[in-house]
């Protein structure tokens, strides 16, 4: 080979690559189809359905176009060969010049159905398409996940290659060319593999994956792996409304925050337990604005005036959960060993407690 043609090569298959597979250094200004097209394909979070209907599409042509671009740079890199000349190609070539052009245009034939009947052929189209309810279309339900992805309190991690997104509703995974989707209320999740990697590049930490299988009942929705840091179970778990089997029985490494909060709940459980009088209503948390207040702050752990401790006279406002992550987030983030045996002022009046003053209302 000559000079020009292996430095054309190496470089076309090396831009080819991170085209195909973009590394997360270059996603945000680089060459992806996302910052190519983002004018055609619009607002993920204004329209994530067509947003990504149309992504997939572009994608899949994009990609298809790559051998017929490495024909053509070739043409140029490599004028003695003469491959514009297609009467006279060598067969290798004629081979290669049959899939370039052979791979654009059963993608272009496909994506041109796919559009028909406003995207209605589309694969994510006809797969959400399967939770509308008659008369309505998939659009009604298309609709529906737009509006809970728009929420910021959807759970969502992972590179664009495999970005996992759980909403009220929904369980989705995003891939180059594909979106998963299924239903929260028809689905099974089972933890089916744990990986460790010694470090990770942002911590000294070893980092653990989970592979957790997302297997609906619905007869015509495939089921699919999600990948997720084992410190962002809890998360997940907080966002679903079924739990998740651990099959293979696989000891999940949770942050230390989940952690904190498994031993809080559980010491505090067995303090004594705080009645109020019965006519009393309690109010929803004022940190969570979801469960009801169920915390009363009651120096328990020391006689009135001895210790550290002080007495708070704040009406319930709070629930365990909350209170337990207000305990974790005053405490010295590199000492966990000193958590439990700390004092922390009451979110209200700033009195100091410690575990033992945590009292559940019955
Ligand atoms: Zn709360
Ligand atoms: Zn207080
Ligand atoms: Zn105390």
């Amino acid at each position: 080979m000559a000079g020009g043609e292996v430095t054309f090569s190496l470089a076309y298959v090396v831009l080819s690559v991170c085209f195909v597979f973009p590394p997360s250094e270059v996603q945000g200004a680089g060459l992806t189809v996302q910052n190519l097209l983002s004018a055609w394909l619009g607002s993920q979070d204004r329209d994530f359905v067509r947003y990504h209907i149309r992504r997939t599409t572009a994608t899949l042509l994009l990609h298809a176009l790559l051998p017929l671009g490495y024909y053509i740079g070739m043409c140029f890199a490599a004028p003695e060969k003469q491959l514009h000349r297609l009467v006279h190609l060598p067969d290798g070539w004629r081979l290669f010049l049959m899939l370039a052009v052979a791979f654009p245009t059963i993608a272009g034939t496909l994506a041109f159905y796919w559009s028909r009947n406003k995207w209605a052929n589309h694969p994510l189209a006809r797969t959400i398409a399967l939770f509308a309810l008659p008369p309505n279309g998939w659009q009604s339900v298309a609709t529906s996940i737009n509006t809970e992805f728009r929420r910021i309190d959807k759970f969502a991690t992972g590179a664009p290659g495999a970005r996992v997104i759980v909403t009220d509703t929904w369980v989705m995974k995003v891939t180059t060319y594909h979106v998963h989707i299924a239903q929260q209320q028809d689905i099974h999740l089972t933890v089916t593999d744990s990986q460790q990697h010694e470090l990770s590049p942002d911590s000294n930490l070893p980092v653990q994956f989970l592979t957790i299988s997302v297997a609906s009942v619905h007869p015509y929705v495939k089921a699919f792996d999600i990948r997720l840091n084992s410190t962002e179970y809890g998360e997940l778990k907080e966002k679903l409304r079924a739990p998740i089997r651990n099959a293979a029985n696989v000891v999940i490494r949770q942050s230390l925050s989940d952690l904190f909060l498994d031993t809080f709940t559980s010491l505090v459980e067995r303090n004594q337990a705080y009645s109020v009088p019965s006519n009393q209503e309690l109010e929803p948390c004022i940190g969570c604005m979801q469960m009801s207040a169920n915390i009363k702050l009651v120096k328990t752990c020391q006689e009135e005036s001895e210790g550290e401790c002080q007495q708070c006279y704040c009406r319930p406002m709070w629930c365990l959960t909350c209170m337990g992550k207000w305990f974790a987030s005053r405490q010295d983030q590199q000492h966990p060993e000193t958590w439990l045996s700390s004092q922390v002022p009451c979110p209200t009046c700033r009195s100091k407690f410690c575990i033992l003053d945590v009292c559940i209302i019955r």
